[in-house]
């Protein structure tokens, strides 16, 4: 590298830097004068750059920028030597430059024909943005003064101190390298980028890409961070509002490294000329960059609005979890992204583009395709005029990083994204993007279809699975007279108050049936127009009440609990809700059915007693046959599932698996996951599951009015059969 140095400070000499050339990259292996970056300024070829942009321009041909200085190389690790293991390689910008060299995206001949080439296609190829080094006010536009200083500081340092203070910047959350051509890159880089917008801005090109590193979003206003020293973007945005303040007033900043870019989102977090868009990996704080250890920072969660005046125009979309891939990034893009991008109207966007979620980056563990990248750039296109100009920041994998800026390099040309196939979208992220939209729908009215803020609801408002469990209490009053089961334990009442409900006498009952369902299946029409559903457009399938009728004509006690599949608390604010998560619900039932089996049924003198679990709430079945010992007084199980398939099994008692097999019906949906893989297939049948059936029907009501018959002949012959503990001997 060290002989490079000289030929590389005098590459952009004698260039008009508000110049647009075309870029002639030639051959890699031609370092020593020029790196494969040479600007053809030879007057032989007699190429007049002036007379054909205004040529270009009136034809309304404006050619793709890209802006590539080899001197940004130069930043490299002090603290492993010359060649360096790190991830922020400066092979990255290299491997860019070369694959829009062999893709033809910029010239790579010698050929005297270019003038005319450029003539009939001029473009053909992009067209060079020389980097230059940004200025200190430019840069003092986003950050402190001091943090400037302690940059250039350094290019005085000697390599041993360099090292010693890389190796302590390389811990925690700083996660940074420098050297001593750190802050001459880092220069080149933010006015790479600045360069590059501005040329975007002021119309001299249609768009444009910057190849630049050291990367820029998690720099802060006053440290350096996350391998970034100057925000090179921010910069850019800055300087851009400042010198065109009427034409790039409002500026898109999308954010598609797989980190949060913290360090712009903080810049501009109480300015409203400035949206900043961010999709990124959050997993509840566990990745990269973070919670800040001052928690008055704000980090990427999706509450992170923005504040003051800057409230709505910070948008953060932070995936639960690694792992998303092409499905969830369009699905945001077409879900948030892009509607919130229309409703701000942009006059610029710059992307900061990190290809770090790629597919085969391993720090970013996600699955973004390079058609993707395409797709995404191409829908960005369509904003600010096409005024677009992508900046580099992250990404580690060279092949990966390389094959997506070509995918964006062809499609900022005019290329149209290539044709791709959509996976489904991970019902997580799906999940998020609904809470994205709902935490700003109160800055973007694209965001408010179909978003309700229970605030403004009233005091006359009632969640309508009250209002459904109190109507079933009032009909199974009136047809049996059920009545609500006393629990005595307060926490437990108020969760479960109206829940359990049971026929008088219970106690006295020879046969009681015990149902542990889910509130009843709903299905509604909403208005396409304003999300409101008229009551006669609203549908209750209750699978259940014919059991209970049953039931009752043939003298059993009845003991019904609704589980809902979330308790709902007075200071819940949240229009939606998800369900409870498996441990909550399990934690839930098992607290009330032991309660129950506790308090009551383990107290009478009962001679048959059978357990109907309907949906999730199954799980009530499985928690009280796991936790209490009480498979001996049980004459028979009948369950309905269309959710987990859940085993019962014990440690203590190695009977209770086989038990389960020979004494239950499990139905199971004909739609469910497990019939379509074969391993999970050849599970079900372990007797653990039970006496797994597939049923012919989709989903509970279908399934419990289909099998009605045979789950009524299963208790009645187990009725017949007197004391349930001989039936497993018998069926032997
Ligand atoms: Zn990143």
């Amino acid at each position: 590298m060290e002989g490079e140095d000289q030929a590389m400070t005098d590459a952009p000499n004698g260039i008009d830097e508000s110049h647009v050339v075309p870029v002639t990259g030639r051959d890699t292996g031609d370092t020593s004068a020029n790196n494969g970056m040479h600007v053809d300024t030879d007057d032989s070829d007699e190429c007049d750059e002036d007379g054909l942009m205004r040529t270009m321009r009136r034809r309304g041909l404006l050619p793709t920028g890209c802006c590539y200085d080899d001197r940004m190389k130069l930043h490299a690790n002090a603290d492993f030597g010359p060649s360096p293991h790190h991830p922020e390689d400066p092979r990255r910008i290299e491997e860019i430059m070369e694959i829009f060299r062999k893709g033809g995206l910029v010239y790579t001949g010698y050929d005297s024909n270019l003038n005319e080439i450029l003539q009939d296609n001029p473009t053909k190829y992009m067209w060079r943005i020389p980097a230059r080094p940004a200025t200190k006010q430019e840069i003092c536009t986003v950050h402190t003064p001091r943090h400037y200083d302690w940059v250039q500081n350094l290019s005085e340092m000697s390599t041993r101190d360099l090292r010693v203070l890389s190796h302590s910047l390389d811990q925690g959350r700083a996660s940074l390298y420098v050297g001593g051509m750190s802050y001459e890159a880092a220069l080149l880089a933010a006015g790479g980028a600045v360069e590059t917008c501005k040329n975007v801005a002021a119309g001299k090109v249609k768009n444009a890409f910057a190849i630049i590193r050291p990367p820029g979003h998690h720099a802060e206003y006053d440290t350096p961070m996350g391998f970034c020293l100057f925000n090179n973007v921010p910069i850019a945005a800055k300087v851009c509002q400042n010198e065109y303040p009427d034409t790039c007033r409002k500026i898109l900043i999308l954010d598609w490294d797989v980190h949060h870019g913290n360090g712009v989102q903080n810049m501009f977090y109480e300015d409203p000329n400035i949206l900043y868009i961010s999709l990124h990996v959050y997993a509840n704080g566990d990745f990269y960059p973070g919670k800040p250890d001052n928690p008055m920072i704000p980090d990427g969660d999706i509450d992170k609005v923005g504040e003051g005046p800057g409230r709505g125009k910070n948008v953060n979309i932070a995936w639960p979890s690694q792992g998303m891939g092409d499905g969830e990034y369009l699905a945001a893009f077409q879900k948030i992204v892009m509607p919130i991008a229309h409703e701000f109207n942009p006059d610029m966007v710059i992307i900061s583009a990190g290809f770090d979620a790629a597919d085969g980056d391993e720090l970013g563990g996600c699955f973004v395709t390079p058609p993707c990248y395409a797709h995404m750039t191409h829908m960005l296109m369509s904003l600010a005029g096409g005024k677009v100009a992508v900046c580099l920041e992250g990404g580690y994998n060279l092949k990966a990083i390389s094959h997506s800026a070509l995918a964006v390099g062809r499609t900022l040309m005019g290329e149209p994204p290539p044709k791709m196939e959509i996976p489904p979208i991970n019902k997580e992220a799906a999940k998020l993007l609904v809470k994205v939209q709902a935490s700003q729908a109160p800055y973007w009215e694209c965001m408010r279809p179909g978003i309700i803020d229970v605030r403004e609801l009233g005091d006359k408002t009632s969640r309508l699975h009250d209002v459904i469990r109190g109507y079933q209490r009032q009909l199974l009053s009136e047809k049996y007279s059920m009545i609500p089961l006393f629990i005595q334990r307060e926490v437990l009442y108020k969760s479960f108050e109206n829940q359990v409900l049971i026929t008088p006498g219970l106690q006295a009952k020879r046969k009681i049936m015990f149902i542990i369902h889910d509130p009843p299946e709903l299905k509604v029409m909403p208005d396409l127009v304003d999300n409101t559903v008229d009551p006669h457009n609203g549908f209750i399938m209750d699978g259940v009440l014919s059991y209970i009728d049953w039931a009752h004509k043939n003298d059993f006690g009845i003991l019904d609990v609704n589980i809902p599949h979330y308790i709902t608390h007075t200071e819940d604010l949240d229009a939606h809700t998800p369900r409870a998560d498996e441990k909550t619900l399990q934690r839930q039932i098992q607290e009330l059915v032991c309660y129950i089996w506790d308090n009551y049924l383990q107290l009478y003198d009962v001679d048959d007693l059978f357990l109907v679990g309907v949906g999730n709430a199954y799980l009530g079945v499985k928690v009280l046959l796991t936790n209490r010992d009480c498979k001996g007084r049980i004459a028979g199980v009948v369950n309905f599932v269309t959710g987990n398939l859940r085993p019962v099994k014990s440690e203590t008692d190695t009977e209770l698996s086989s038990w389960y097999k020979q004494n239950s019906l499990v139905y199971v949906t004909n739609d469910h996951a497990c019939w379509g893989d074969a391993d999970l297939a050849k599970k079900v049948v372990k007797k653990r599951f039970g006496g797994v059936q597939r049923s012919p029907q989709v989903g509970l009501n279908r399934m419990m009015e289909a099998h009605a018959k045979e789950v009524y002949q299963f208790i009645d012959g187990r009725v017949e059969q007197g004391n349930s503990g001989n039936t497993t001997e018998e069926e032997k």
